[in-house]
């Protein structure tokens, strides 16, 4: 497949018709706000990312989806439906969470099953559809086996075809991978999304890791503070993140002090792009990616386009280095480059910038 059909087979999965809207949404627990002026939608067959740092507020908003809390302001439709009023019950969603939640004295089977029970489905369809949903996950062969005698991977993939089984409208994911070792978590999160987009059930996949959001959405919500603070695919969101907050979130970036003036931003001589060429004059932080950044040997670049600086630590990645260079006018940068390129600890490098426009914020 060539890498321009990727876009328009994705695209064909997600459908133009809200299926979930949030709509200035609010919770208060005492005095604190969870959630404020919380709005995002969720289209047909599309997984939405909810990004933040611990305690901005993601469980909180798949918890009011679900019905598990109230809101205080705000309402919550599916499909066009005001659902604040109904019980978890008659929302007709899926969940999954971080800790292993299976019924320890059930096999894996009857875990699955234990929802269409409670739909009163027919023991002979239950049997079936719970081996339709183990074979969905992998776990075909693993009917009989109880929580104990499955790995973490395995509950929680059990757990998923326990979501899945009553073929619910929505599928919420809270951080459902960040009980497992890094290896699994990788291929579990692979496995979710080949699942999500065969079904083309909508998803809220809430995590902390902005890598996993990036990997696994079609969409990325970052949260902060109770609010979301851009919504965007992975690709918006790292290349255009709306303000410094997301900058400094979604993916790794250098912050270096510098002066904006008419539309550019100079860092220790050097002239830089604006991302949002309005910017205010005046003192700023500027955010660089490591990738953005390249090094030169030192004595061969013309001055006011690179910065002078001794490599402090050079670290092979596998696949790419990423090397820490202590600036000579002060502060330390990453640059990422070739794994070819071998900088010696202590030797002195240029730091040259690629040219592409970085956010900044005022310095204050
Ligand atoms: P996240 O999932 O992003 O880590 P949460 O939604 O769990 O964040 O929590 C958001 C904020 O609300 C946190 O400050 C948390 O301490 C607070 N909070 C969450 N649940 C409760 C609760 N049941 N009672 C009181 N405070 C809560
Ligand atoms: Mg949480």
């Amino acid at each position: 497949m060539s890498h321009t059909e990727t876009p328009a087979l994705q695209q064909k999965a997600v459908q133009q018709k809200t299926v979930v809207e949030f709509s200035g949404v609010a919770k208060r627990y005492g005095s604190h706000l969870a959630l404020t002026e919380f709005d995002l939608t969720l289209q047909a067959g599309e997984l939405v990312a909810l990004l933040g740092p611990s305690g901005s507020g993601k469980t909180t908003a798949l918890r009011v989806l679900a019905g598990l809390e109230s809101c205080d302001d705000g309402r919550i439709l599916i499909n066009g439906d005001d659902v604040s009023g109904l019980p978890t019950s008659r929302r007709d969603m899926g969940m999954v969470f971080q800790s292993y939640s299976l019924f320890p004295h059930l096999s894996a089977g009857e875990n699955v099953e234990f929802g269409l029970r409670m739909r009163r489905v027919p023991s002979i369809e239950r049997r079936e559809r719970a081996a339709a949903a183990l074979a969905l996950v992998g776990l075909d062969a693993h009917y009989g086996r109880f929580a104990h005698e499955l790995s973490g991977g395995q509950q929680q993939r059990v757990a998923l075809a326990r979501a899945l089984v009553t073929r619910p409208r929505v599928l919420l994911l809270d951080e459902p991978l960040s009980a497992l070792d890094a290896k699994v978590r990788v291929q579990l999160r692979d496995q979710i999304r080949r699942i999500q987009t065969e079904l083309g059930i909508t998803t809220l996949f809430v995590t902390h890791d902005q890598d996993e959001a990036l990997a696994v959405a079609d969409r990325v919500a970052v949260m902060r503070d109770g609010r979301i603070e851009q919504v965007g695919t992975p690709e918006e969101l790292y290349t255009r993140p709306a303000t410094p907050f997301i900058a400094d979130f979604v993916g790794l970036s250098n912050r270096l002090p510098g002066v904006v003036r008419h539309g550019f931003a100079e860092v220790h001589g050097v002239v830089l792009p604006l991302l949002d060429p309005s910017h205010a004059d005046g003192p700023v932080r500027v955010f660089v990616r490591p990738e953005d950044l390249t090094l030169a040997t030192a004595g061969t670049s013309p001055a006011g386009t690179s910065l002078a600086g001794t490599v402090l630590l050079s670290s092979f990645l596998g696949s790419l280095r990423r090397t820490s260079v202590q600036l000579d006018q002060g502060g330390t940068v990453v640059v990422q480059h070739d794994v070819r390129d071998r900088p010696m600890v202590g030797a002195a490098v240029l730091v040259r910038f690629a040219g592409a426009p970085v956010p900044v914020e005022a310095a204050i």
